[in-house]
């Protein structure tokens, strides 16, 4: 059976591990140099957002035999709205490296993976289709998706980060919501060793924000992050993504093409994550060619769980400076701190997003209505 993998990243690589454990050798075709090259950047999971799963790097050991060591456990959100602080504190999820480290997440699937790459690669996805059984595509975006008239965009986003020199406690990760600086946006810092961080801003390209000027936004984020936490970042590297597509696919495989990772739509519009769905839509991929589960069926929880957080993303978007404080403020009483500490809690498996969706339903219709009457 001849397996053809378009990119080699996420979710290109977890399916790459479960065909090779399952006596399959895919032929994996990477456009760049390397694998991971590109930026480093330090991201995160939140098993708080992934439940009923309530530690994806366990799970994905004990489950599919995948092995990823984090830079830190998270312990510590802390969450800034414009005038007021809150934190979640518990069993949070973790950070990793992506990009151009030897221990980037890319680079630790790659070593577990026995096959060759192929790098430079510029092969097209009708000659897969034709000298292949089966072509996954995953190239960690919806263009084929979308070309193939099986992908709905919901929005795209514009990302700058940059890598700064500092002194940080790996077990804290910081997130901002403040819409005078980055409206329906918003930014985090999250380190990825005591002296080297990613801070980072990312806004939905609504046409407000197209207009807006991204160098004054960043300053003024810069600044603020800088007096907020203290310090005097120095800047080391920087980065931007424009466009970057958040959407998912119709169907997620047609005849013998499987789309995975965020070709099948595995980054969640409210937050941004990705990382751990990607990995599941490669191994569901795989286990359905080796014949161990249909993909249609094993990707129903993740199609779900994109549209809970989609609803999420437009309850953000349709708040502003002062509910943002309000909720923010409200982090630290007795009633949700319990909440988050159920979830959080080793045995539970409360679904926090997927509960919550439908009181966030009800609000955002409400909201809208008294929008359109306004
Ligand atoms: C700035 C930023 C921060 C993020 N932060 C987080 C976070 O904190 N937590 C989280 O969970 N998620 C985060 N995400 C999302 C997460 O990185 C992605 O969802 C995940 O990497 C998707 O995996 P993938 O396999 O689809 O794509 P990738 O891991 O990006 O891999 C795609 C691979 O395909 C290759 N490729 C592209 N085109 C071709 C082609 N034509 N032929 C061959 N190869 C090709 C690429 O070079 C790349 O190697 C972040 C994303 C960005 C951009």
């Amino acid at each position: 059976m001849k397996v053809a993998i378009m990119g080699a990243g996420m979710s290109g690589l977890a399916c790459a591990i479960t065909l090779e454990q399952h006596g399959l050798t895919p032929a994996i075709f990477e456009k760049r140099n390397c694998v991971g090259d590109r930026f480093v950047n330090a991201e995160a999971t939140f098993s708080i957002l992934n439940r009923p799963v309530n530690n994806d790097l366990l799970y994905l050991q004990q489950n599919f035999n995948i092995h990823l060591r984090s830079t830190d456990a998270v312990k510590k959100l802390v969450i800034h709205s414009k005038n007021e602080i809150g934190s979640i504190d518990g069993n949070i999820g973790f950070v990793n490296i992506r990009g151009r480290h030897k221990e980037s997440y890319e680079n630790q699937l790659s070593k577990q993976v026995k096959s060759p790459i192929q790098f430079n690669s510029a092969a097209e996805y009708a000659q897969l289709c034709k000298e292949f059984d089966y072509v996954i595509l995953a190239p960690g975006d919806g263009i084929y998706a979308c070309e193939l008239g099986n992908y709905r965009s919901d929005l795209t986003c514009t990302i700058r980060g940059a890598t700064v020199e500092g002194d940080f406690l790996t077990d804290i990760s910081h997130v901002w919501f403040n819409y005078q600086i980055i409206p329906r946006g918003y930014a985090w810092l999250i380190p990825f060793s005591e002296k080297e961080a990613n801070l980072v801003i990312a806004y939905p390209d609504y046409p407000d924000n197209i207009r807006l000027d991204i160098d004054v936004m960043w300053n003024e984020f810069y600044h603020l992050a800088c007096k907020q936490l203290d310090q005097n970042f120095t800047i080391t590297d920087k980065f931007e993504i424009n466009r970057y597509m958040m959407g998912i696919c119709d169907k997620p495989r047609i005849d013998n093409t499987y789309f995975v990772g965020n070709c099948f739509g595995s980054i969640s519009p409210g937050l941004g994550f990705g990382q751990f769905a990607a990995m599941l839509t490669g191994i569901y991929a795989a286990m359905d060619i080796c014949g161990l589960g249909k993909y249609e069926e094993l990707v129903k929880p993740l199609f779900d769980n994109y549209n809970n957080s989609l609803v999420l993303r437009r309850f953000l978007e349709g708040l502003d400076d002062t509910k943002l404080d309000f909720l923010i403020k409200n982090l630290d009483n007795k009633l949700t701190n319990n909440l988050i500490d159920f979830t959080l809690s080793k045995d539970s498996n409360f679904e926090l997003l997927k509960n919550l969706t439908p009181v966030i339903e009800t609000w955002n219709s409400f909201h809208s209505k008294n929008l359109s009457l306004k």
